[in-house]
């Protein structure tokens, strides 16, 4: 299928690797120019030329955190103009609910509710004014379900899905689109840590963690990063200019909801 949005230019924050590189090789793929983050230069800079080499686009790299205001100030300079955002950032640790203070929340709001919205206030006026565009933000099933030991994560994702919920109804009108994607269980690095946290809470191997968090997805795998990042390109496309707000679950069928 012909996406349409060759010679397009997008945003993909957290783009180096796991489920924002597969969105930003998606885009490629699909013949859009990139301006790519992430906070390790080095990683960056590698995925950046494969990306530059097997899809022959155009890239621009921004080494830097995206959830402090220098992060978002260096990333909305080299990203004026883009008609795509992809939003994405790592995700707050796990922990305890009786553990977590007041510095805990608002890291995890800042990280995964205040930094897309910044991003948001910077780039979606632009795409108004010329009547088109679309934003992506990776949240997490933890959204429609919450993972009790993902509390930070589940408030702030939260947060930002009723934000995007009333926004994404304000700019539907200008050819603008904000939609969410919900990851359930991925084979990226994030997965390898919460996979670590659960050998060391239960004293069990990696494949033990691993096999047992494969039991909880019908697909009975992770999903991959491709998979991840074709479902983004789609929903980037000219086809999809009539979903509007959505919340589009990829889990294999983890989350057990009949809507
Ligand atoms: P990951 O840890 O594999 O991805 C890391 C990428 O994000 C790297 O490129 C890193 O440089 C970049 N990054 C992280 N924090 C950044 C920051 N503050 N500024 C700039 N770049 C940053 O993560 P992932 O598995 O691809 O997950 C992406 C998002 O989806 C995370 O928020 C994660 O919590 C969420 N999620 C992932 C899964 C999963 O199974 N992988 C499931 C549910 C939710």
């Amino acid at each position: 299928m012909d996406l349409g949005i060759k010679g397009k230019r997008a945003l993909v924050c957290a783009s180096s690797k796991g489920l924002g590189l597969g969105c930003a090789e998606a885009l490629a793929e699909a013949g859009v120019d990139l301006v790519m983050n992430a906070r390790g230069a080095e990683a960056l800079e590698a995925s950046a030329a494969d990306i530059r080499t097997r899809f022959g686009v155009d890239v621009v790299t921004v080494a830097a955190d995206v959830t402090t205001a220098a992060g978002q100030a260096a990333v909305l300079e080299a990203a004026q103009g883009v008609d795509i955002l992809v939003n994405n950032a790592g995700g707050p640790p796990p922990g305890m609910w009786s553990d977590w203070d007041r510095d805990d929340f608002i890291a995890a709001l800042d990280a995964n509710m205040l930094t897309p919205i910044a991003l948001i206030k910077g780039l979606v006026p632009a795409m108004m004014d010329r009547g088109w565009g679309r934003v992506v933000n990776i949240t997490s099933q933890s959204v429609k379900a919450p993972i009790a030991v993902l509390g930070l994560s589940n408030a702030a994702r939260t947060g930002l899905t009723g934000y995007v919920a009333g926004t994404s109804r304000q700019v539907a009108g200008s050819g603008v689109t904000i939609n969410n994607l919900l990851p359930g269980i991925h084979a990226t690095d994030r997965a390898v840590s919460l996979d670590t946290g659960v050998t060391k809470a239960k004293g069990i191997t990696m494949e033990e963690a691993k096999a047992e968090r494969c039991a909880t997805i019908p697909a009975g795998r992770y999903g991959t990063r491709e998979e991840f990042g074709a479902a983004c390109a789609f929903l980037c496309s000219k086809h999809a200019g009539f979903i509007v707000g959505q919340n589009i679950l990829l889990d294999g069928g983890g989350t057990n909801a009949t809507i």
